[in-house]
């Protein structure tokens, strides 16, 4: 194909983390590049909510593996602690159990033996193994399958690879492996739960992810300054300092396609836009269903397995619980049962596990002084269009068992102390960012939907149309979007040597 020297034209559909650091990185490399996001802000699903001096982070609230943070900054020539002041958490969450047993998880490791002995004698010896195996579950993972791009099946499927996924124990399940290091049911939940975290069920996950429990108790898990969203504004100011222009208020409608080319965006409002290349980042299934003529891949997609959903409460109280932590996990009825629930019976279950996060413990900052926010999410399953599945109802339900939760550890007044609320769930995540199923984490992360086998970061006919983000390779959660987003920035330049194509074939 022949090129001129001019750089080419980069239309991003979406500003989600993984539109903004693909924006960033080619605008660097000199890419002309424009980012059109349907919402009034940037972040998608790592956005932030404001109401009545309240803040809110709506989605994750999370900073893990710093390292590849890091790395995205580094890309743009940056270092991480100009933009972002992390503060690192001891302890990473507090578990409450259904016995009413407390445990405060944390990186110190005299205080995590002198709590995990009295649950299980020898228990710390064990986990000690346990995140030993983790590390090496990570760095393998890392090198391996997350941080690659596969262009072919005998890429990902040969020998070496099956040696690998024996070495990550990718046929064990966790709940079973977890078995192995703890007795007591409640360490087995201490060391399990992770997997929501990739919308999966630890019943179903492979061990593999015992990565996770290692790289938030040994690399760290931290809270930036201003909440998660600071991370999606450093971002933008950086990508803008760089040349990107942001649409916002913008809703994509097709992306317009000439040959095997995609040639640029009708918008909502009725204009469009061309480019050379075109980056989609809205969630995948989406994008395959409603912005592309149908060739059979998003009933394709539509097919493979979706991971959970949440229900959310965004609380703002009139005064301070110190009594919370920053993290706090509630575990209720049972525990197996609670994953059957969501995962099969696509449902919330009773009493549902609950999730709060407290920032303003951690920065004043996040709430009217002497208030509190709290974010509250209480996994459900997804959004089946086939099956009755009453949200409103279920929200309320949701409602109730939180309220009853928090009144046994003795914080019996709440109700009182609301004075802002907002609530989500699976319907608001479908409508608001365009998440097939209201999905929250997006295509699950079982081992047939990962590495090779998950959606790829290029589209198969049209070969300047890119994907990054949570249903593509390689996954969901924020640092990996932002691998995501190496991985398609790479093949762009890779595909363009950084020039212009003068014609269209
Ligand atoms: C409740 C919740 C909790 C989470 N917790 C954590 C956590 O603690 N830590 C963590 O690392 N990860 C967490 N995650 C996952 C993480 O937030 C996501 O994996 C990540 O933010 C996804 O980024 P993305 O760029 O792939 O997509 P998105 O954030 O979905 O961005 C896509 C963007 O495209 C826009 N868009 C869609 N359609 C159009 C259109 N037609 N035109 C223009 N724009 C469009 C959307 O508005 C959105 O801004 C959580 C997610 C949720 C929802």
């Amino acid at each position: 194909m022949p090129f001129s020297l001019s750089k080419p034209t980069v239309l991003i559909i979406g500003a989600g983390i993984g539109g903004i650091a693909v924006a960033a990185r080619l605008a660097r490399q000199g890419y002309k590049v424009t980012v059109v996001e349907k919402c009034e802000i940037p972040g998608g699903r790592c956005g932030q909510m404001t109401v009545q001096g309240y803040h809110f982070d709506t989605g994750a609230t999370l900073f893990m593996m710093p390292e590849l943070y890091a790395e995205t900054f580094a890309a743009l020539g940056e270092r991480l602690e100009n933009h972002l002041d992390l503060r690192r958490l001891d302890p990473t969450y507090h578990l409450y159990f259904q016995d009413d047993s407390h445990l405060q998880l944390s990186p110190d490791l005299h205080r995590m033996q002198a709590q995990l002995e009295t649950f299980e004698q020898g228990s710390f010896a064990r986990m000690l193994r346990y995140l030993e195996e983790g590390g090496r579950h990570y760095r393998l993972s890392l090198e391996h399958l997350i941080g690659r791009d596969f262009r072919s099946l005998p890429e990902f499927i040969n020998p070496r690879n099956i040696l690998l996924f024996l070495q990550l124990k990718a046929l064990t399940r966790h709940t079973t492996y977890a078995q192995r290091f703890f007795k007591d049911p409640r360490l087995q939940i201490a060391f399990t739960f992770h997997d929501m975290y990739m919308g999966l069920s630890p019943y179903e996950s492979p061990a593999t992810y015992s990565l996770l429990q290692y790289t938030e108790l040994v690399d760290g898990l931290y809270y930036p300054m201003g909440g998660m969203y600071s991370l999606s504004t450093a971002l933008t100011r950086l990508a803008e300092k760089l040349g990107v222009t942001f649409l916002y208020n913008a809703p994509v409608e097709k992306i317009l396609l000439n040959g095997k080319r995609a040639i640029g965006l009708a918008l909502a409002d009725g204009r469009v836009l061309s480019a050379d290349i075109v980056v989609a980042n809205a969630d995948l299934g989406y994008v395959y269903r409603d912005l592309l003529p149908d060739d059979g891949s998003a009933g394709r997609i539509d097919r493979r397995e979706y991971g959970c959903s949440t229900v959310m409460f965004y609380w703002g109280l009139d005064q301070q619980y110190p009594r919370l932590g920053a993290h706090n996990l509630f575990f209720s009825g049972d525990y197996r049962k609670s994953f059957q629930d969501i995962f099969k019976g696509l449902t919330m279950p009773e009493p549902p596990n609950i999730y709060i996060h407290a920032p303003a413990r951690l920065d004043p900052s996040m709430a009217p002084p002497g208030h509190d926010t709290w974010v509250v999410a209480i996994p459900v399953g997804h959004h089946n269009p086939t099956q009755p599945q009453d949200w409103p109802s279920i929200q309320s339900r949701a409602r109730f068992f939180l309220l009853q939760r928090l009144a046994q550890l003795g914080l019996d007044d709440l109700e009182q102390h609301i004075e802002v609320e907002v609530s989500y769930g699976p319907l608001d995540w479908q409508s608001r960012y365009n998440l097939t199923r209201g999905s929250t984490h997006g295509l699950s992360h079982k081992l047939t939907q990962m590495a090779y086998f998950r959606p790829h970061n290029q589209h198969a006919h049209y070969r300047n149309l890119y994907f990054v983000g949570a249903s593509t390779h390689p996954g969901t959660g924020v640092p990996t979007v932002l691998v995501s987003a190496r991985l398609v920035s790479e093949r762009v330049l890779a595909d363009t040597g950084g020039n212009r194509p003068e014609t269209s074939p």
